[in-house]
């Protein structure tokens, strides 16, 4: 049984925690909290033990009524591993003191590469952790990009992926972002970060990225070209992305139209917080001209690095392999969402003609 720990938690560090939780062959010790917030409530209420992240902050706890059950370096001496979910650059900031404490650490993608001795992805890179003492899981638009265009490499060789990624303004729950009333190009210059960053996980693909930001909070959308060396059937691409645990070929049928929609259909699904783990890509958006292929993909920022992050803890810390880490994770989080709707054009038309 492997001892997890979470270091913040916040959006990311929430669901890791409880995904976490969810392994039979993982324990969660406990997690850390900056401020006693209504995040306490979250953890406490789902039995989780706490530990102050800053030492110097444990006396807000008491004031507040919160019991700790230590700080962050007791944490990290009870744990195999810790996983930090601090906001970008207080990872950069903890390493030294996982390293003081002689803890494996996984890190998230707001970091720099040069945090960890690897970049990870399940899909696309997850020997590279095997072994190592810190790792980083790449960043949600990252992640998807990876997943998307390791199987079209291995399938068909991509002489070039061209991506437009349109990034929600910040999460839910972040007030103080934007913007609220523009579409900002974010950075102004090409290629973003995104495009080597992929690099950092599938070294051989050419690939070049724009990103701007838009004044929504639920998903990302990805707007992808990829020119492949093999010419592509449609059908067959649709087929291969199906094929994909972490993929969700959004049906044609499904009337599903936009974040707004995916979201509510992965909150009747029962989904945890109305996560959506996986790539979804819109089905009726593959489309093929030559060796060109184009699709539209939707991600959801706040949870598809979370099958990665427990994955990566295996991935350091454990033999397992790949195939079997990610089956064991989807199963137990129940990643792998199947539409009862049927695929596609025949069932569209069927709809269609039923109106
Ligand atoms: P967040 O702000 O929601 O959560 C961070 C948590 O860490 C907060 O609860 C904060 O109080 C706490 N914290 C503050 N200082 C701390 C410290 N010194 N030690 C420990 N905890 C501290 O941030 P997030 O969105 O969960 O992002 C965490 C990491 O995950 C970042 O690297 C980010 O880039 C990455 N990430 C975020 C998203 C996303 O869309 N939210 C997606 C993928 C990766």
């Amino acid at each position: 049984m492997l001892r997890v720990g979470v270091n913040g938690y916040g959006t990311i560090g929430k669901r890791v925690a409880d995904a976490v939780a969810a392994q039979p062959d993982m324990g969660l010790v406990g997690v850390t909290k900056a401020s006693p917030d209504y995040g306490v409530e979250a953890a406490t209420r789902r039995g989780y033990d706490l530990y102050a992240a800053v030492d110097d902050r444990a006396n807000d706890f008491a004031a507040a009524g919160v019991d700790l059950v230590g700080t962050l370096g007791d944490l990290l001496g009870a744990v195999d591993v810790i996983v930090d979910c601090a906001p970008s650059g207080v990872g950069e900031r903890n390493a030294s003191v996982y390293e003081a404490h002689d803890t494996p650490a996984v890190f998230q993608g707001g970091e720099d590469a040069s945090v960890a001795e690897a970049s990870f992805n399940a899909r696309g890179a997850f020997e590279a952790a095997r072994g190592a003492e810190t790792v980083r899981v790449v960043s949600c638009n990252t992640t998807a990009l990876s997943r998307l265009l390791a199987p079209l490499d291995e399938t068909y060789g991509i002489e070039k992926a061209r991506v437009t990624l349109v990034r929600r303004g910040g999460d839910p729950s972040e007030t103080d972002r934007g913007p609220i009333n523009d579409i900002v190009p974010d950075p102004a210059t090409v290629p973003s970060h995104h495009g080597p960053d992929v690099n950092e996980v599938l070294p051989d693909v050419t690939v070049d990225t724009a990103a701007l930001r838009a004044p929504v909070t639920g998903m990302h959308t990805h707007s992808v070209n990829v020119t492949l060396e093999t010419e592509p059937d449609s059908n067959e691409v649709r087929d291969l992305l199906a094929g994909e645990s972490r993929i969700f070929l959004v049906p044609a049928a499904a009337g599903i139209d936009g974040a707004g929609a995916l979201k509510e259909y992965a909150a009747d699904a029962g989904r945890p917080r109305g996560d959506l783990w996986e790539n979804c890509v819109w089905e009726e958006s593959v489309s093929v001209a030559g060796r060109d292929l184009y699709l539209f993909q939707n991600v959801h920022q706040e949870a598809d690095v979370v099958p990665e992050n427990v994955d990566a803890i295996r991935a350091m810390a454990t033999d397992v392999d790949a195939a079997e880490s990610i089956e064991r994770t989807n199963e137990t989080l129940g990643v792998g969402l199947d539409s009862r709707l049927g695929d596609g054009e025949l069932t569209q038309a069927e709809l269609t003609a039923d109106d």
